[in-house]
């Protein structure tokens, strides 16, 4: 069948031509799972997830049963000369799949627990949630971020820089083996001793570039109660606060993961009620050690000031989600990072003055959060893909809420003149995981080194000479 699917810059047609019922037709056969087409019953929900900013047009989805389905999806893409893109949990999403065949992950929902050699076996469209579940039932824990509601796979694809980062690295770090779909349609297992090129590209640089994860082996590690929670300050004392944090924080142990976060939390019923409509300072983190040393840690910054709310405390790990709090509910968010070696005064002065509220003026930024990395995450980036993007010691994430498409335009440059202000005291490079849609393709090089982007260009044209997988981090 020669149909021009191949065009991105005419959707439309590529979506009349894609309705054919016999094209359809050919790939329901081939998989197990199922398939829409534009304007059938399931197309919306299998193109949606949690970023409702994200509005994939797809000429076709499949939502593969089984990785079998996967490797048939493929080909028929090949066959079609379509472009490929994955969607998982949609957290994470890169460029508009439109005139594409997405691949909804979400019904590859296996995790199996092997507690003596501590790991886990995690299909592609598994959430965290249920591998912290069933590792926690061992003593065990994987390093996911925080939200249990994020994808595994794709998180880890990013990197990965979660509460027990700074103690064993990225999630990428822990990857055992991928099943990986190659964009020619080759079920391939990669790891260390196989095919390790393409094995160390997953590692932290190749979401939905390479190919289609269908599962991956990760390491699990010995952590069950940690001590982690935030100390609320009043907004006003921002500056002081992530002062103190930068003096603080690059003297503490691994075991110590931390961050400072100003939050302006948005007046909903979903947010507890001391909270709602409030703008705080928060310290917060996790500590992966001895509890009794932890508390003498955050007692610290108890003795240098005392908070107004006090929520850090002995915890399963199982419940880490009460760290950061985020929303599990579909929202139209942005997000956007910067990672900087210092926080600088002027740094400090640009995120107090767009983040913090003014009489009478909610600003349109939500959150920026300052992480402590290092540590574990720094020590091993020399040799790991994203060497650029993990290698400092604080990692920026600012992100917003778009309440009313009007907005839009308004919140994107707010996040982008706040970028821009911050120039002076940032590295420029990214952390992949908080990008998403263009920027993420626009600043996808930044967060690797020279030398590593241009092996990691050489793999993706090996893999992929087409580029049929061009939704995702770009690797030209
Ligand atoms: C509330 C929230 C909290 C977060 N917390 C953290 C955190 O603490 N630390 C952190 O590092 N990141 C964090 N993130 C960012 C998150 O890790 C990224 O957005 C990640 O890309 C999400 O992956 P996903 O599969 O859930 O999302 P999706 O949007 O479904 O996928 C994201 C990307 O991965 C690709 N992808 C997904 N699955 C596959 C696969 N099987 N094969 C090939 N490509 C695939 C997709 O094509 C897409 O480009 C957070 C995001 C949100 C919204």
């Amino acid at each position: 069948m020669s149909i021009e699917l191949n065009n991105p810059s005419n959707p439309e047609s590529v979506l009349s031509v894609r309705t054919q019922n016999s094209v359809l037709a050919d790939l329901r056969d081939r998989i197990a799972g199922a398939v829409y087409g534009p304007g059938e019953p399931g197309y919306d929900a299998a193109r949606s997830g949690f970023n409702l900013l994200a509005d994939h047009r797809p000429a076709v989805i499949a939502v593969p049963a089984n990785p079998f389905d996967v490797v048939e999806a493929v080909r028929f893409a090949v066959d079609e000369d379509l472009r490929v893109a994955v969607l998982a949990t949609g957290h994470g999403p890169g460029a508009a799949a439109d005139g594409a065949l997405l691949i909804n992950t979400s019904h590859l929902d296996s995790v199996s627990v092997d507690p003596v050699n501590r790991t886990a076996t995690v299909a592609a469209g598994v959430k965290w949630g249920p591998v912290l579940e069933a590792s926690a039932a061992h003593g065990l824990a994987p390093l996911l971020g925080s939200s249990t509601d994020v994808g595994a796979v794709g998180y880890t694809l990013g990197g990965g820089f979660g509460w027990l980062g700074r103690h064993y690295g990225l999630a990428s770090d822990a990857v055992r083996s991928f099943d990986l779909v190659t964009p020619a349609g080759e079920a391939l297992k990669v790891s260390a001793d196989a095919h390790p090129d393409v094995f160390w590209a997953l590692k932290g640089g190749g979401a939905g570039s390479l190919g289609v994860v269908t599962s991956m082996e990760i390491d699990l590690f010995p952590v069950a109660t940690v001590y982690a929670g935030n100390l609320f300050y009043p907004a006003s004392d921002a500056a002081a606060v992530l002062r103190r944090f930068r003096e603080w924080a690059p003297a503490q142990s691994d075991e110590l993961t931390s961050a400072v976060t100003l939050m302006n939390f948005p007046p909903l019923d979903i947010v507890p009620e001391p909270l709602r409509g409030q703008s705080f300072v928060m310290f917060r983190g996790c500590w992966s050690g001895d509890i009794d040393a932890g508390k003498d840690v955050v007692d610290e910054w108890r003795r240098w000031k005392t908070p107004e709310i006090d929520m850090w405390g002995e915890l399963p790990f199982a419940a880490a989600d009460a760290i950061s709090m985020d929303p599990t509910d579909p929202m139209p968010a942005m997000v956007t990072t910067e990672w900087c070696n210092d926080i600088a005064d002027g740094a400090i002065d640009v995120i107090t003055s767009n983040v913090l509220p003014r009489p009478g003026a909610m600003p349109l930024i939500l959150f920026a959060e300052f992480r402590h990395a290092g540590g574990a995450i720094a020590a091993h980036a020399a040799e790991a893909v994203n060497d650029r993007g993990r290698c400092d010691e604080f990692l920026l994430e600012m992100g917003a809420i778009v309440p009313d498409p009007h907005v839009g335009l308004a919140v994107e440059s707010a996040l982008r003149l706040t970028r821009r202000a911050l120039e002076p005291y940032v590295t420029g490079a990214a952390y992949l995981n908080f990008t998403e849609f263009e920027e993420r393709a626009d600043r996808s090089a930044s967060a690797f080194s020279e030398i590593h982007r241009q092996k990691i260009a050489a793999i993706k044209t090996d893999l992929d000479p087409q580029n049929r997988f061009c939704h995702g981090t770009v690797l030209s």
